[in-house]
């Protein structure tokens, strides 16, 4: 439960004073929804005033503040829109106007009453001889000329939300704070010279110079350690919790291990070998494994995973093997029955589309011990689903999945604790920079190296203004027998945008390809997936357009071209996964990537690294390189945390800091009970990793 003092910062903005419904709504577009949102929202700017008492002393395009005497108001012609509305007044007996366009002058009547005096502030300008402000951004009566801030943060804004009511919301934020305890190092702090929580967000909101902008500030950098102290503790608290499960010993005879190998058609890669030694130690050892294996596309993480399985079945064990799709689930089906067609092994697929008495009978035969692997979705999940004795689960994609999901699949074991040893796949090729981040709870194995002679994807980059020529050469392509993926972006936004765009151009391509193309893409029914996967499979359609379902894990060997459309709105890691569809098979293969017309410089960088490498870690590295780090973390498919306060290009060390902080945490006080710990917990629910709490209570 989170703590009572945090309650404040959790509520919705729109409970904040002044804040409506229109404004939370744009707001949670900029910040968020919550209090703490907006105090985490930054500024990225600072804007100044000064206070001038002569027209001599502006410089033109400043941000003056004038104490003027409103003269007299100026409304255009009658129906011409083009000529503003001007109001004369005067600083010290010099005349200057205030400009607006589209006014309506019984509004500007009340506010500037001639006569009076105003307090103006604007961007002063000259204007064929005059001196003028247009559209002043405060019209005060002098009483309340305090309300002028003359240093002003400035945020990330969006239409129909301005930086004035930013600010409101943000000041009316900064009262809720409550008085935190502090959960750093004392000594760490007196080192850094960094200021308490409370001190540091009023400090970030408050710039008074360009300078207090920067994420070096003794205030950003605090909160920025903080951001990363939590990360790290809360993959250290989940790291603790699965490995000092007890795991069930899995130590097989090696009877099924060897037989798999001696028919295999291949030899293991070193990598592989490595990768299979490292889980054996893991499976033989008393507490339970938690690792990742890491590998890239087409690197052949299926058999690792295959034999550590088989590990499980000599002993009368049984095996899972979770996937995050349907057609994923597929795959490894068929992939691992041809694998394990000479070896008394049974292996069931278990999806929500198999129901009825085929799955009830599926269920019994589970319970009863008689299926050894299970392959699945989600549907694996459920409740009803229970195994005879569960030793091993693989997750495939496990970015895929939330902590939920695990924990599920690991209560699905023999004893309380489960005892599950969980094997995590990934493709996603992370830069090293950023594993800590993201795996730092997990002991990792890479497959560092491909099976020896693929072929090289031959990658090319063209302007989607090419497309008759494309669709030509494609005709080409299909007359010679190959067979090709072409994809259409999903743009995040609008799922039915895409899903247009998709079906355009599969209506387009059958006027060139009648009988020869098929569609695929996420909304469709599960069967009717299937249906068009397996008719390319077979080399009934030659064209497959689909949108991004594609990505991860589809093998048809015979399938040599991929083509995507708008490739510079895909992140190189999907580019990268995109491309590993194709260069299975013994053909020769190609990637081309179509752009649109408005490819900026860094974009037409990263496209050009996929030309120049396959190698998916240092596709990683580079487009690191070139887009940071922010880019990076928090793109949906990339699994990575999504930093607010952090930037990891800026404050690496802090991370390498926070990481060593939270393992000297793990050992002086691993449940978190001294009064540092308390405060501890407080940051962790603070950056809501509320379910790494729930690991210290049961553990
Ligand atoms: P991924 O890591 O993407 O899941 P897979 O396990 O699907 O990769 O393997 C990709 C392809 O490489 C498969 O066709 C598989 O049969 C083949 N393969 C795997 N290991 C080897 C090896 N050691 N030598 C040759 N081919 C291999
Ligand atoms: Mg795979």
């Amino acid at each position: 439960m989170r703590p009572d003092l945090l309650y404040p910062l959790f509520a919705q903005t729109v409970s904040l004073p002044g804040i409506g419904g229109r404004f939370a709504a744009l707001l949670d577009k900029v910040a968020g929804s919550k209090i703490i949102d907006l105090l985490w929202h930054l500024p990225t700017e600072l804007k100044h005033r000064v206070w001038r008492s002569s027209l001599e002393d502006i410089q033109f395009g400043e941000l003056a503040i004038l104490d003027v005497t409103i003269e007299k108001h100026e409304p255009p012609p009658k129906r011409n829109r083009h000529t503003p509305y001007r109001v004369w007044c005067h600083l010290r007996g010099e005349r200057l106007s205030l400009v607006f366009f589209h006014a309506h002058g019984d509004y500007l009547l009340k506010q500037l009453p001639p006569g009076q005096n105003r307090i103006i502030s604007g961007k002063v300008e000259h204007f064929q001889s005059i001196v003028q402000i247009t559209h002043p951004d405060y019209i005060l009566s002098p009483d309340d000329k305090q309300q002028i801030a003359e240093c002003e943060a400035v945020y990330a804004l969006t239409a129909g939300l301005s930086n004035k009511t930013v600010r409101k919301a943000i000041n009316a934020s900064l009262e809720k704070m409550p008085s935190m305890p502090e959960w750093l190092d004392k000594p760490l702090l007196q080192h850094k010279g960094w200021p308490g929580w409370s001190a540091a967000i009023s400090a970030v909101h408050n710039p008074a110079e360009m300078s207090d902008l920067s994420p070096l500030t003794p205030s950003r950098q605090r909160l920025a350690y903080d951001e990363l102290l939590a990360n790290q503790l809360a993959l250290a608290l989940v790291r603790r919790r699965y490995q000092r499960r007890s795991g069930r010993v899995v130590e097989g005879n090696g009877k099924l291990r060897r037989k798999l190998l001696q028919l295999l058609p291949y030899e293991l890669t070193p990598a592989q070998q490595q990768a299979i030694g490292e889980i054996e130690t893991d499976l033989t050892a008393a507490h339970a494994m938690y690792r990742l294996l890491q590998g890239d596309v087409g690197s052949g993480k299926t058999v690792v995973a295959l034999m550590s399985m088989l590990s499980a079945v000599e002993m009368s064990q049984q095996a899972a093997l979770l996937a995050p799709t349907e057609i994923l689930a597929q795959q490894h089906y068929q992939g691992i029955s041809a694998l394990l067609k000479d070896l008394p092994v049974r292996v069931e697929l278990l999806t929500g589309r198999i129901k009825g008495k085929k799955r009830s009978s599926l269920l019994a035969a589970l319970a009863q011990g008689e299926i050894d692997i299970l392959i699945g979705t989600h549907a694996l999940l459920q409740d009803n689903v229970a195994f005879h004795d569960l030793t091993i689960s693989i997750i495939d994609e496990q970015h895929r999945f939330g902590v939920e999901q695990r924990m599920a699949l690991m209560a699905k074991g023999r004893n309380d604790e489960g005892g599950i040893n969980i094997l995590s796949m990934t493709a996603t090729p992370i830069p090293r920079t950023l594993t800590l981040t993201a795996y730092g709870d997990m002991d990792v194995s890479r497959l560092y190296d491909k099976p020896p002679g693929r072929q090289p994807i031959d990658t090319r980059i063209m302007p989607l203004e090419r497309l008759q020529d494309i669709i030509m050469a494609a005709e080409r392509a299909v007359q010679s027998g190959r067979q090709i993926y072409w994809v259409c972006p999903l743009v995040e936004e609008s799922e039915s945008i895409d899903l247009a765009a998709a079906e355009d151009r599969y209506q387009k391509l059958k006027e060139h390809f009648p009988d020869q193309v098929g569609l695929v893409h996420g909304k469709m029914k599960g069967a009717d997936k299937d249906a068009v996967m397996k008719a390319f499979a077979d080399g009934d359609i030659r064209i497959l357009v689909a949108t991004t379902v594609i990505e991860v894990g589809v093998d048809v060997p015979n399938a040599s071209i991929i083509l995507i459309e708008h490739a510079e709105r895909f992140g190189l890691a999907q580019l990268h996964q995109l491309r590993g569809r194709v260069g299975r098979g013994t053909e020769k293969s190609s990637c081309l990537l179509l752009y649109g017309p408005k490819l900026s410089e860094v974009a037409r960088k990263r496209l050009k690294i996929m030309r120049e490498t396959e190698d998916g870690f240092r596709i990683s590295e580079e487009d690191l390189k070139l887009r940071g780090s922010g880019e990076i973390l928090g793109t949906k498919q990339s699994g990575l945390p999504d930093f607010r306060l952090a930037n990891l290009d800026i404050h690496g060390e802090l991370l390498q800091m926070a990481r060593d902080d939270s393992a000297l945490i793990m050992t002086k006080d691993p449940k978190l009970q001294t009064e540092r710990g308390e405060a501890l917990r407080v940051l962790l629910y603070l950056f809501e990793k509320d379910h790494s709490i729930q690991y210290l209570k049961s553990g």
